[in-house]
């Protein structure tokens, strides 16, 4: 085992102490945590949630979304996604690193040639500047290398970290926690607070902070990641916004929306 490996081993290992140190066998209970919500066990839903995931990961697989393993690429993703259409952020994002290959080249950029790259996906002038002091902030904390550092970080202070820059909330830490740095905590994104209501877990209505507070504490163990793919890609094909094509989903038998539409459940 070379240098490297062992000082990934040393690093899952101290973070696994973390999780039992603070008393969560995982990290979506974490994510509750970090959220302000109790945890309140229980295993009705983890369970109906296995369920829900193993069927859909039968149905879509569990495809990699066009994220970035490099979470210093992941954390700019998320900001050019924030309210954009899929096809515009990608192609935004794309084009601003071409022209600004690292976060130090967009430390030095000025406003202007920031939205050169990302007006096209009708982002101006706020989220340029959010860029250019996120990379700002990254090199005056960490220099040339910040992805190193936060792969060494714990989970607490990495979303601490990420939540203090500009820009970045609560969810868009939990994507590049989840995407790039491999914790097992749930961002709660629109098709996933969607899906989450229409199968009973949480009620409709929410506002997104709050089921981001509430829907991760019944996701079951290790397998956030999942459950985000499968729900977002559910999302876009069979459980739709407006109405849901219930006909064709492979879990409306564990539905709550499923089995009202069927009349296999009273109103
Ligand atoms: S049964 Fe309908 S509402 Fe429920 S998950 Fe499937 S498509 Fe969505």
């Amino acid at each position: 085992m070379n240098e490297k490996d062992l000082s990934l081993r040393k690093v899952q290992a101290e973070r696994s102490q973390t999780r039992i140190r603070s008393g969560f066998s995982h990290l979506s209970k974490l994510t509750a945590k970090l959220m302000g919500q109790k945890w309140r066990g229980g295993e009705r839903w983890p369970a109906l949630l296995s369920q829900v995931i193993d069927r859909l990961k039968k149905e879509y697989g569990c495809p990699w979304l066009g994220n970035f393993h490099d979470p210093i690429k992941e954390i700019f993703f998320i900001l050019l996604s924030a309210r954009t259409s899929e096809v515009l952020y990608v192609r935004a994002m794309e084009k601003l690193f071409e022209e600004f290959p690292s976060h130090v080249a967009l430390a030095k950029a000025d406003v202007e040639s920031i939205m050169d790259c990302i007006e096209g996906a009708g982002l101006g002038a706020k989220r340029s500047r959010q860029v250019i002091l996120v990379a700002k902030r990254l090199v005056s904390d960490f220099g040339r290398n910040p992805a190193a550092h936060l792969r060494t970080m714990l989970p607490l202070d990495v979303y601490k970290y990420l939540t203090s820059l500009p820009g970045v909330g609560p969810k868009s830490a939990f994507c590049v926690m989840m995407w790039s740095l491999d914790f097992d905590v749930l961002p709660v994104d629109v098709n996933v607070q969607r899906i989450a209501a229409r199968l009973g877990v949480i009620p409709t209505g929410l506002k997104h902070y709050q089921a981001q507070q509430r829907f991760p504490r019944f996701a079951p163990e290790n397998r956030s990641r999942e459950l985000h793919t499968v729900f977002m890609v559910h999302g876009r094909k069979v459980c739709v916004p407006g109405k849901p094509k219930c006909g064709e989903c492979v879990v409306s038998d564990l539905c709550r929306t499923g089995r009202k539409r069927s009349g296999r459940l009273s109103q």
